[in-house]
């Protein structure tokens, strides 16, 4: 992406989102990409996790309210290009969210663009959403979503959809396009049993596949934060989705292929 010329204001991006004290995922992958990125990385934390390399050992909610009015503060005086949600751990969090996402014109309806990357668990299964929560992604985050980039578990959660081949993740696709999202990301990075990994798109209309090489590496935490905050800060950059995701896919796969070992666990996808 073009990177901003000194001295002038950059393309700013919004990450709603948790954190992770490791510093692998969540809001630390979110504000990384972006830097990385050449553009200027705007917070409002959802929740705190309580995190290493081994996994999620618990996490504290914001209180929906803080959650939102960090969002309003940012777009009246700052102004956003592309805002994305990551972990909102809560029914509360997610109505506030959708609330003033509407407010302040983000998402669908809005101008300006919305990833939702609706987080239901780590890829280790430690829940970073409460279970009660699943209806209000449905029905009130995905319909807002420019673009919803979920992997195959949560594709599961929200459709019931258990991805095993094209034919399955586009049928995914379509249902996660019927909830609301504009155009629908089916991520298949977890699909083992492939040799590659095919993402497909699809806005109701046609399908884009996206494939790259499987990279198998242990080192993988992260991945899917760091695909969704770059495709909001190629978004914010005026590209189109298409076009953001393939670039995304891109960014994304060279941060998997210089992931490193942190802890004795899993490792953050980044080239640092
Ligand atoms: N922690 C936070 C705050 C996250 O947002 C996420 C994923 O979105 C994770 C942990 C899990 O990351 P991973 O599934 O890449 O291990």
């Amino acid at each position: 992406l073009p990177l901003p010329a000194p001295g002038q204001t950059p393309v700013r991006v919004l990450t709603i989102a948790g954190t992770d004290s490791g510093g692998g995922a969540g809001i630390q992958a979110d504000t990384r990409t972006m830097a990385m990125l050449g553009v200027h990385a705007c917070v409002a934390i959802a929740a705190v996790t309580v995190q290493n390399s081994l996994g999620v050992s618990g996490f504290h909610e914001i209180p929906a309210q803080v959650v939102a009015d960090q969002v309003r503060v940012v777009a009246a005086d700052i102004g956003i290009g592309a805002a994305k949600t990551g972990m909102l751990a809560s029914t509360a969090i997610i109505e506030a969210v959708a609330g003033v996402c509407r407010e302040v014109g983000l998402g669908r309806d809005g101008t300006i663009p919305l990833v939702v990357d609706p987080v239901a668990a780590s890829m280790h299964g430690d829940p970073l959403l409460h279970a009660e929560a699943l209806a209000a992604v449905r029905h009130t985050l995905i319909p807002l979503a420019t673009v919803v980039t979920p992997n195959l578990d949560e594709v599961r959660l929200i459709t019931g959809i258990e991805v095993r081949d094209a034919t399955t993740a586009r049928q995914a696709a379509e249902a996660l396009h019927k909830l609301g999202a504009q155009w629908a990301i089916v991520k298949g990075g977890h699909l083992r049993s492939a040799p590659v990994s095919t993402d497909v798109l699809y806005n109701g209309d046609k399908f884009y596949e996206f494939t790259a090489p499987r990279i198998d590496t242990r080192h993988d935490h992260g991945g899917g934060d760091t695909l969704a905050a770059s495709i909001a800060s190629a978004l914010a950059h005026g590209y189109s989705v298409p076009e953001a995701v393939e670039f995304a896919k891109e960014w994304t796969r060279r941060c998997l292929e210089a992931s490193y070992p942190l802890g004795s666990g899993h490792g953050p996808v980044s080239p640092l």
